[in-house]
């Protein structure tokens, strides 16, 4: 059943390259989770980790996509797709990707490890590395496809005076240019964001990937189609989008901590 499951997860993870959070964000979103952990999460978890900060996993997947022997099985499961209201029903995961995304990939993870203590250890380390970094991708407001809209942003712009792509803006730019920091500094930016109580932090992360997904694509629908090809983009676009950058990365953060405490606790 175990094999079985494995090789159909590696059939699933397809060609989509597009790459979420750059570093910084998913190491961020990951440092928040870890500090959320409970007791016996952090045990079990560390069993697989021997003790190396989530953080150092969470662009795994970006990093190993495009080498062998992942080329062919771990392009996918960085972006999911919703309807124009923001339903992200199985049927239509199945129907345009083939359940090659991040909702069905988190689902597929869940199950997969409900007998983690008999998978032999590496397997479930790369299970740990996928999940670490797939709850932060499909907060990346670039990731989000509507039926309506791919969303994928991959068109030129400038940004603050340099050529890049809007996609590249949302993974990286934009929260680099606000915060300040860059990826080792993933701790201090993980101190100024985790800052949501408790009740807070239980209301987003309510429910599971379904229900994550589709309440980040309703936050980022009124962004869409909201920038042109070849715009000039600066401060304006830095003061309107950071708080639904930073929205997204503290809900993928406390969300992270549910998937693994549910997984793992
Ligand atoms: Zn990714």
């Amino acid at each position: 059943m175990k094999k079985l499951l494995l090789s159909l997860l590696l059939q699933v993870f397809c060609c989509l390259p597009s790459l979420g959070w750059g570093r910084l964000g998913h190491a961020t979103i990951a440092e928040i989770a870890e500090r959320h952990l409970t007791p016996a999460a952090r045990a079990n978890i560390e069993r697989y980790t021997h003790g190396t900060p989530l953080a150092t996993y969470s662009s795994w997947m970006d990093e190993v996509v495009n080498t062998p022997p992942y080329k062919e099985t771990l392009a996918g499961w960085h972006a999911s797709i919703v309807t124009p209201d923001c339903r992200s029903p199985l049927y239509l995961r199945r129907l345009r990707r083939n359940c090659k995304d991040t909702v069905s990939g988190l689902d597929m993870m869940r199950e997969m490890l409900r007998d983690y203590r008999e998978m032999p250890d590496s397997m479930v380390l790369e299970a740990i590395k996928c999940i670490v970094h797939m709850v932060g991708d499909f907060h990346c407001p670039a990731h989000v496809r509507y039926t309506d809209e791919h969303n994928e942003l991959k068109y030129p712009v400038t940004f603050f005076g340099k050529e890049t792509t809007l996609h590249a803006v949302w993974d990286t730019g934009l929260i680099q240019k606000y915060s300040g920091l860059v990826y080792t500094d993933y701790k201090e930016y993980a101190d100024r964001l985790d800052t949501w109580s408790r009740r807070e932090q239980r209301r987003v992360s309510k429910g599971w990937a379904r229900e994550w997904f589709e309440d980040c694509a309703r936050d980022v629908r009124p962004y869409i189609r909201t920038v042109p090809e070849g715009a000039e983009l600066g401060q304006e676009f830095v003061d309107g989008h950071i708080a639904l950058a930073e929205l997204e990365l503290r809900k993928a953060a406390y969300q992270l901590a549910k998937a693994l405490n549910t997984i793992f606790g």
